[in-house]
């Protein structure tokens, strides 16, 4: 853990917030639920951490308990490898979400750890996951056969649309919330 006076505050509030009464009892408690994006370095972590853009919903799942918003590099001071990657999946969904509210979701903008995290969020069954990563491995400007092509439109308009579009509505209603019960 690093030693610095904000990290300690923000892992004392977890504990706090938590089961376990150390951060090493209470870590495994403690998931990312999903990044959210300021459009510009306006907001201040939990931590004190002033100057974030992207922020993360962090939740307890035994108390139920949340902390919001923490900054990405924040959650690195939770120095935990699952949730490390958990941020990283979180991003990665992030990006497809803002495109899919824009209405510009492309083949371009699908990493691999976003279509992995889209079938560990059961958005998208297994064979709808290896269509998606086939298409992926082909590269982002790669021709695909029609029939491929019409498959990806389905599942995109089917599943990740609805799902993205979905979030991006509930984390706005929570980004509402937030700033009334700051106000
Ligand atoms: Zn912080």
């Amino acid at each position: 853990m690093s030693g610095s006076s904000w990290a300690r505050r923000l892992l004392g509030t977890a504990v706090d917030l938590s089961e376990g009464e150390s951060w090493a009892q209470a870590k495994s408690e403690w998931r990312v639920l999903y990044e959210d994006d300021a459009g510009g370095p306006t907001e201040t972590c939990v931590c004190g951490h002033e100057g974030l853009r992207y922020l993360n919903m962090v939740g307890n799942r035994i108390t139920g308990a949340r902390l919001y918003p923490v900054g990405s590099s924040c959650v690195e001071r939770f120095d935990d490898d699952r949730i490390a990657e958990e941020q990283a999946d979180a991003r990665a969904v992030r990006v497809l979400r803002q495109h899919a509210v824009a209405g510009d979701l492309d083949r371009p903008h699908y990493s691999r750890r976003a279509i992995d995290a889209l079938h560990r969020e059961r958005v998208i069954d297994a064979a709808e996951h290896a269509l998606m990563r086939r298409l992926f491995n082909k590269g982002p400007k790669a021709q695909i056969p029609e029939h491929d092509a019409a498959l990806l439109r389905a599942v995109v308009s089917r599943r990740v649309m609805p799902y993205l579009c979905g979030a991006e509505a509930r984390i706005a209603a929570e980004r509402a919330g937030e700033k009334r019960g700051a106000a």
